[in-house]
Parts: structure tokens; C-alpha cells; sequence
């Protein structure tokens, strides 16, 4: 499910946005239901927020990667994620 709605601001504070949805994924799973629920949406995917431009902004739809679990992911979970991910742009 998604976050709350709430202003999304970097590291630097020079960037603040607030999306339509903002997803928080705690693992694969999550990962994939958020990509699925939004396979029509505009996805702005989001790490740390240490970027200074203006690259991570959205009033879209906002998945942030951030959770340390996700940076584990093994290389089977990643093949099955791009396999999503193609398969949601091709179904545009
Ligand atoms: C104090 C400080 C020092 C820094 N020093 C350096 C430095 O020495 N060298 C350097 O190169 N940079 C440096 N940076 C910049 C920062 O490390 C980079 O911009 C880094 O890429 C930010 O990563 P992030 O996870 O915070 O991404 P974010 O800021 O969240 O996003 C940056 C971009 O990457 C995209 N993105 C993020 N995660 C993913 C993902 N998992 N999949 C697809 N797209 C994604 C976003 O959509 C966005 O376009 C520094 C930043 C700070 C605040």
C-alpha cells in the first residue's frame, strides 16, 4: 500500500515534491505489487535522495529503494524484477 501522502524533500533540501502515490516496498514482493498495481502509471523509481537535481522528482508515482533489505537481493529476485519491469513498459 501506499505511504501517505507527504512532500518528499533530498538530502540537500533543494528538491521537495509531493506524488500522486509514494510506495515504500520492504522486500521483492512489495517491490512487484507496487510495479504491478502502477504498470500504466508514470514510475519514478527513488534511492537515498542524495541526488541535488531535479532527476528525482514526480507528481506521479514514487517507489523508493531504499529499504537495506532490497540491496540484498540475489541475482535471481533482480532477473525476476527486470522481468517485470519489461514486461510492465511493454504493456503499455
Ligand atoms: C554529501 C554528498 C556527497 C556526495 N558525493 C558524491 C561523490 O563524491 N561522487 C558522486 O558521484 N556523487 C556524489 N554525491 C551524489 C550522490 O551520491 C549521487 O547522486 C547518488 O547517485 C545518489 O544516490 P541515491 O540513492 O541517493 O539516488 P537518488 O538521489 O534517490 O536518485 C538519483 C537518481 O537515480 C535514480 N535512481 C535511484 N535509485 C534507483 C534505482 N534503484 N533504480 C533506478 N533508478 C534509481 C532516481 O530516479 C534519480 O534519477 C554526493 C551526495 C551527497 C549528499
Amino acid at each position: 500500500m501506499p505511504a501517505s501522502l507527504e512532500s518528499i524533500i533530498n538530502f540537500g533540501a533543494n528538491v521537495s515534491f509531493t506524488p500522486r502515490h509514494d510506495y515504500r516496498p520492504e522486500n521483492e514482493p512489495e517491490v512487484l505489487d507496487s510495479l504491478r498495481r502502477n504498470r500504466h502509471e508514470q514510475i519514478r523509481v527513488i534511492g537515498r535522495l542524495h541526488a541535488w537535481s531535479r532527476l528525482v522528482e514526480s507528481t506521479d508515482v514514487i517507489i523508493s529503494l531504499e529499504n537495506p533489505e532490497l540491496d540484498a537481493l540475489t541475482d535471481e529476485a533482480r532477473e525476476k524484477l527486470l522481468l517485470e519491469l519489461r514486461q510492465s513498459f511493454a504493456a503499455r
